[in-house]
């Protein structure tokens, strides 16, 4: 066979040398979640169809474009999750979860969308997110807002981003709206491309969200939400940007700013970039205080947001923002250096391990010439090798080369090893 498979396009394989870095990204959004009171959910990647199309909106990009929708053996219609709100709250409500409690619930995992693959976006992605139930103040929407902010200045970005913020008002407030601009919509009708055009009847708002050049300054003069918000929206909207402000967080206010997808209501919010070229949206989210309901429960205040992992590690590997420490993996190489140590070289890994809970030590296995053993170990990356020759086995003691600082080889008894390595490894250097 001369065609050897493949990936599929727009969906990644994590290689080793990547992968610390996302570890890094990762542990850093665990601490955040710990430290905001956030429990992790954990739901199928896989839902049925009628969740998504219920949820999203029928007239979205998502829903009418970008979704793996695939009929399984019995024919029923399934997707692979283009975002993962829907199934919080289908969760959510089929576990009890919303019933006379709040909720703080954050995930994070793949998510699927048929898009044109490019830098930044990608088939299947990764996101962080974050769920809130229960809660329908402004100092709630402030808090997710605040919990973004926090990670940004954790990672060091937090000068390379800017938050832009919004409100869609209430549904009526929205209908009436959505009257003006339809009928500033239709006065322009000419400048309409096609999508818009389409969109005019069934979903006018999200013209407003059109990426097309040449409908920038017709959208730009379109009446804005934001000048007729209902008297609570209004509200809530000053409130959350008064929270803003004492928190001492910039903001800028986007009146186009509507989000692509059907559920929002009052806040919207996005953290922007300039870094990554066209792909500028890092962060994203809102209430959506009418999905529980137009899911089939009880109406449930809810605010939340998604964050795209695959363009903040971008931004972190572009500008350089990831410490040193964080991507060093191997503290130590275990060197037989011939067949005869080797089996109490795998004892003695073994017993290291069992001393030294946090150790990241890798054996030679694999044997080999004696000029491949030491090269392997070289090419390792780890700080330091440990040599087992049969001299060290009869003495019971370990060579300790540096291998990334010019320091001369230690002679250590076994029974002072443990010790040694901790000094050796405690802080950068010993
Ligand atoms: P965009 O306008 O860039 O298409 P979106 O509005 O479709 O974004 P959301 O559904 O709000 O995006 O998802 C939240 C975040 O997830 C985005 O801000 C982005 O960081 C990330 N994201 C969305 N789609 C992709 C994708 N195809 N590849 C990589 N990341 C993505
Ligand atoms: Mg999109």
């Amino acid at each position: 066979m001369s065609n050897k498979i493949q990936a599929i396009r727009g969906m990644n394989d994590l290689l080793p040398d990547q992968s610390p870095l996302w570890q890094y990204f990762e542990g850093q959004v665990r601490a955040l979640m710990r430290h905001y009171g956030y429990a992790e959910i954990r739901t199928p990647i896989v839902e049925q169809t009628a969740l998504f199309k219920r949820s999203i909106g029928e007239v979205t990009d998502i829903v009418e474009k970008e979704m793996y929708t695939f009929d399984d053996r019995n024919g029923d219609s399934l997707t692979l999750r283009p975002e993962n709100t829907a199934s919080c709250v289908r969760a959510a409500m089929q576990h009890g979860l919303l019933h006379n409690q709040t909720q703080r619930l954050w995930y994070q995992g793949p998510m699927f969308r048929h898009e044109r693959p490019q830098k930044g976006r990608y088939r299947q992605f990764h996101q962080v997110g974050v769920e809130t139930f229960g809660l329908d103040g402004p100092d709630i929407d402030a808090e997710v807002i605040l919990l973004s902010a926090r990670l940004w200045k954790q990672l060091g970005l937090d000068q390379h981003v800017t938050l832009e913020i919004n409100s869609l008002g209430s549904t009526e407030a929205r209908a009436a709206y959505r009257d003006k601009l339809v009928a500033y919509f239709e006065q322009h009708h000419e400048l309409l491309d096609e999508d818009s055009r389409r969109r005019l009847t069934s979903n006018p708002l999200r013209i407003l969200d059109s990426k097309n050049p040449d409908m920038a300054e017709m959208l730009g003069n379109a009446p804005q939400l934001i000048d007729h918000l209902d008297p609570d929206s209004r509200k809530h909207f000053d409130g959350l940007t008064a929270l803003l402000k004492a928190a001492g967080i910039e903001y800028v206010i986007n009146p186009r700013l509507v989000r692509g997808l059907d559920y929002y209501s009052r806040t919207v919010f996005e953290w922007t970039t300039t870094t990554l070229g066209s792909q500028g949206t890092v962060c994203a989210g809102g209430r959506y205080d009418g999905l529980v309901e137009q899911l089939g429960g009880k109406s449930v205040p809810a605010v939340g947001f998604a964050m795209g992992i695959e363009r903040l590690i971008l931004m972190l590997d572009t500008l350089k923002l990831v410490p040193d420490n964080a991507l060093t993996q191997l503290d130590a190489y275990l060197l037989p250096m011939s067949e005869a140590t080797e089996p109490a070289a795998l004892l003695l890994a073994e017993r290291l391990r069992d001393a030294l809970p946090a150790l990241s030590l890798q054996l030679h296995c694999g044997g080999g010439s004696f000029k491949s053993r030491i090269k392997k170990a070289d090419r390792s990356g780890a700080r330091l090798a440990l040599l087992i020759g049969e001299d060290e086995l009869a003495r019971d003691s370990v060579a300790i080369k540096f291998l990334r600082e010019d320091r001369e080889q230690l002679d250590i008894a076994q029974a002072s090893l443990t010790e040694t390595l901790n000094a050796l490894l405690s802080g950068s250097s010993a």
